[in-house]
């Protein structure tokens, strides 16, 4: 089934108990077992699983072309489930413009616990060859990459690591299986923050593993999500699903925006670079090309002059909203260096922006006024 269908009806069952079409929010920590001290409906403990879990789970496999998934808080828990799957002395090749979030992960919790991150240009084949040890456990990339929009070649990164016997994991959060799966082109796991367009409405934190079937390290990650707890919440999760079902045209919708205002800001004077793979002159315009759909909806724009400039635009614009994530209806724009703060190493005239499923000629001009 293509992915339309499979938004819309995985993870969904006509309640048997109500014949409600929508899938209840079952709010129990505990499961009722049977006479023979079984478990009749499979459920045990909230922890462990629940209806609400099970679906989004069943749906985001579906999704991405995985054979199982697992759900956390954040996307940073689904991140740390993936880190503590590993081994103290494993090591771990890293892009040196991965999300922050991720890169702090690695060096504050990690590094001490005993795992070795080597930071490098996952965009650079030859980079990776090079940083591959006897000890290299993952390759962690992220494609298009925050907040630079680089783009690695995933089918190639895969190759690289299953050559190395290294499991090559995808942060999947900025395209989506809408527009790119990673499992289908080699990657073993996929990350998403489902805080981002899986929720795509600025309204649930939440996190997701999915992997591969006969995954090695997945089976760990389940555990982990069962005995760490670090789960979502059922009503987190029916959210989610929820966000789920329009998901595809949502992000054809943000794509088309994302191409338009895009277009705009690499005409305007008062811009010194726009980083969107969808332009053609994109370092990774033809990777993306090749395993992309289409190219999302997140640009990074380097204004004019430094961080005041960048400040100045961001404090004019009216329809989009100053704050940091991205992926909702609404659009966002962020000085991204302020937010990542000491250490970034993002220019400081980049404004990052979400673009939303406003009317992009409406946001267009709200930019054309802002850069004046
Ligand atoms: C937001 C984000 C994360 C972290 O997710 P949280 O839900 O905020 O914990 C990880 N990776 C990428 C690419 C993100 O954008």
């Amino acid at each position: 089934m293509k992915i339309e269908t499979l938004a819309v009806h995985s993870g969904n069952r006509v309640d048997p108990a109500t014949g409600a079409v929508t899938l209840p929010i079952h709010l129990t920590t505990t499961f009722e077992r049977g006479e023979d001290g079984g478990y009749p409906q499979g459920y045990i403990y909230a922890r462990n699983s629940n209806p609400n879990r099970a679906m989004l789970e069943e749906c985001l496999a579906a999704l991405e072309g995985g054979a199982e998934a697992a759900t956390f808080a954040s996307g940073s828990a689904a991140s740390m489930a993936v880190f503590q799957s590993l081994s103290p002395g494993d090591h771990v090749l890293a892009p040196n413009d991965v999300y922050h979030g991720t890169a702090r992960i690695l060096n504050e919790i990690f590094a001490p616990w005993g795992l070795e991150t080597t930071f490098l240009d996952m965009t650079d084949p030859a980079q990776i060859e090079r940083a591959i040890r006897p000890a290299t456990r993952l390759l962690w990339i992220e494609t298009p990459s925050n907040p630079l929009l680089k783009v690695t070649d995933i089918q190639r990164a895969a190759e690289i690591a299953r050559g190395a016997g290294a499991e090559c994991v995808c942060d999947n959060t900025w395209a989506t299986p809408a527009l790119q799966r990673p499992l289908e082109l080699g990657a073993g796991l996929v990350v998403h923050s489902t805080t981002k367009y899986l929720g795509g409405h600025s309204d649930v934190t939440g996190g997701a593993v999915v992997g591969a079937a006969e995954n090695e390290l997945f089976p760990k990650v389940k555990r982990i999500q069962v005995s760490g707890g670090a789960v979502p919440s059922p009503f987190d999760c029916w959210l989610v699903l929820r966000g789920i079902r329009t998901l595809p045209y949502r992000m054809r919708a943000h794509s088309e925006n994302g191409a338009k205002v895009a277009a705009f800001l690499s005409r305007h004077s008062g811009v010194d670079e726009v980083h969107y793979p969808g332009l053609d002159e994109h370092p990774g315009h033809q990777i993306a090309a090749r395993q992309m759909e289409m190219f999302g909806g997140m640009i990074s724009v380097q204004v004019k002059g430094g961080r005041e400039e960048a400040m100045a635009v961001a404090a004019k614009v009216e329809l989009f909203t100053r704050a940091t994530s991205l992926g909702g209806t609404e659009s966002f724009i962020e000085h991204r260096a302020s937010i990542e703060g000491p250490g970034s190493q993002t220019p400081e005239n980049l404004l990052r922006l979400s673009i939303g499923l406003e009317n992009a000629d409406d946001l267009i001009e709200d930019l054309d006024r802002a850069l004046g």
